[in-house]
């Protein structure tokens, strides 16, 4: 079943001289377990189609279904609270509340939703990024490549269906990138999340299942197995 269903979708800014089509006419699906790499030059139209599949903004033309869900026929609050039990996002800003701890962060989309965290899995996710000392810091305390595994934890707690991540190892050192990336395929072996990542790390490139090229807004390949750029 495909858990990603882009169809026919079109996105400009803009208009008269100011007008860009940074999405033209893209098409494609994505099953439930999948990792795949979205690549290409800057201004192809990654972040734009990264946005859409999440729900962030909305499309000039076209469709994203979620689940068989029409993202954008849902109401805006709808959506909101779809978003956040169905999509975690990793953004190159980390966007963590400065005045809550590691902890509160990686749990925030829980308890905005009032569910019950699992204690064990939150405890073992926060061991497994290598945050257990830091379990009560601010994220001012931390380094640049500890934020960014917060944002990840948060993005991970719902285990949601489906993780978004625009270029997730951009700011970090090969060693910390190098981790980030097993966390995701991790996500995908053991919880069969569906892991979509913008990223020019050829590492990431490598080890997707699968990896799609964009240019000047339109879907230019899309090849399985692991294809260096
Ligand atoms: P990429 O992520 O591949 O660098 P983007 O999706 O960010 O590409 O941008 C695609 C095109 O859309 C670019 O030409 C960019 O300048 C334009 N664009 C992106 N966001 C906006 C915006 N908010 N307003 C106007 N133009 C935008
Ligand atoms: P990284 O290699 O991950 O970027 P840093 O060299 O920046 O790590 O940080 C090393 C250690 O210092 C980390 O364990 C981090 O928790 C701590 N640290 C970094 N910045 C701060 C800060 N502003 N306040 C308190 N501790 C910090």
């Amino acid at each position: 079943m495909n858990v990603i269903e882009a169809a026919g979708l079109t996105k400009s800014y803009g208009k008269d001289t100011t007008l860009v089509e940074a999405l033209k006419n893209v098409s494609f699906s994505i099953p439930q377990g999948e990792f795949v790499a979205i690549v290409g030059a800057s201004g192809s139209g990654k972040s734009t189609l990264l946005h859409l599949l999440g729900g962030l903004d909305r499309p000039s033309g076209g469709t994203v279904r979620i689940d068989g869900e029409d993202l954008y026929a849902l109401k805006e609050k709808e959506r909101a609270v779809f978003r956040r039990r169905k999509i975690g996002f990793i953004f190159q800003s980390y966007n963590l509340i400065p005045v809550l701890n590691v902890e509160e962060n990686i749990m925030l989309p829980l308890l905005l939703d009032h569910r019950q965290p699992d204690k064990e899995y939150i405890r073992d996710l926060i061991d497994t990024l290598g945050l257990d000392q830091r379990r009560k810091h601010l994220p001012s305390e931390l380094s640049g490549g500890q934020q960014q595994r917060v944002a990840i934890g948060r993005a991970l707690a719902y285990r949601p269906a489906i993780v978004l991540a625009d270029e997730p190892t951009g700011n970090l050192d090969s060693a910390n990138g190098r981790e980030v990336l097993e966390l995701l395929k991790l996500a995908v072996k053991q919880f069969h999340q569906t892991v979509v990542v913008i990223s020019h790390d050829m590492n990431v490139a490598a080890e997707a299942d699968r990896v799609i090229r964009m240019q000047d807004g339109k879907l230019l390949s899309d090849t399985r197995g692991g294809i260096v750029q």
